[in-house]
């Protein structure tokens, strides 16, 4: 299968284009980067590319993959409901493609969000911890945004009660800030990479969920499996969980 990289310069497209390198039924078939043309995919006849590159880029490289049939596989962070709309019209136009927006590659990422989604029902509180390396331009991280929302979703779904919390006064901050029902707390340092504690509680009990993301190459299954499903998947896919159901 021939894949190309767009963001192939950054610390994501980097460790992609190795990944991809080291896989022998795959073939780099393009590494580009900002300022490069986007006719080198069809030049090259890339039928994935992968894309690790920016918010207000990302959306550009994908609507000239789509209009040439090519499938798309997006670590690229940012997206909202307008551009997953977006993203919906374009793929309509062109059934066969596939797009997989994942906002975590990281498989014990996705099983956090998954056993959180389990948790969440059975307890009456839950706050997210999530600590980052300091680079990170965005807070709280899409990976804390989207389990907060798992939880939010669990929790209606379970009709639980509001958390309880005595709090009468506070400093701007102290409670983290509240995505759904959650409270997410952000950290940012240079001794991280990019780890989350999801901690549940209830009477007498807590319940701690913690994933660590060591280095970028930890990304990388993740990345393999979205590149080889992507074209048994048309239309738009968000979340690497819904290509991991058959995997063994
Ligand atoms: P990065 O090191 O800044 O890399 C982004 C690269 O894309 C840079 O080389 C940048 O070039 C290039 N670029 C910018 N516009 C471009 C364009 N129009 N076409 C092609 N290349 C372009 O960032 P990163 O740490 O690799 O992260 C990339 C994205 O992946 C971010 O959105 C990040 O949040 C996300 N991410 C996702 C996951 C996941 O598991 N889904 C994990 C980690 C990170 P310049 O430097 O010259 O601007």
């Amino acid at each position: 299968m021939k894949v190309a990289v767009l963001g192939a310069k950054g610390r994501m497209g980097n460790e992609a284009v190795s990944a991809i390198n080291s896989a022998s039924d795959l073939t780099l078939s393009a590494a580009l980067d900002l300022g490069d043309s986007l006719d080198q995919l069809t030049k090259s006849a890339t039928e994935v590319i992968v894309d690790f590159t920016t918010p207000d880029a990302v959306m550009k490289n994908l609507e000239f993959a789509i209009k040439n049939d090519i499938h798309v596989v997006v670590g690229t962070t940012g997206f909202d409901e307008n551009k997953l709309n977006t993203l919906r019209k374009l793929l309509s136009d062109h059934p066969k493609v596939g797009a997989l927006i994942a906002p975590n590659f990281g498989l014990g990422a996705v099983l956090m969000m998954q056993f959180s989604q389990i948790a969440a029902k059975y307890f009456e509180s839950a706050e997210i911890i999530e600590m980052h390396h300091a680079h990170k331009v965005d807070a709280p991280s899409g990976t804390a945004v989207r389990t907060a929302e798992i939880i939010t979703s669990a929790r209606r779904q379970n009709q639980k009660a509001e958390m309880p919390d005595a709090t009468k006064s506070a400093i701007a901050g102290a409670r983290g800030a509240k995505v759904g029902e959650v409270p997410v707390h952000s950290i940012r340092g240079h001794g991280y990479v990019a780890h989350q504690e999801v901690v549940f509680s209830d009477l007498g009990e807590t319940l701690t969920i913690r994933h660590d993301s060591i280095n970028r190459a930890g990304f990388m299954p993740g990345v393999l499996i979205g590149i080889r499903n992507v074209a048994k998947h048309p239309g738009l896919t968000v979340g690497l969980e819904n290509y991991m159901e058959g995997m063994k």
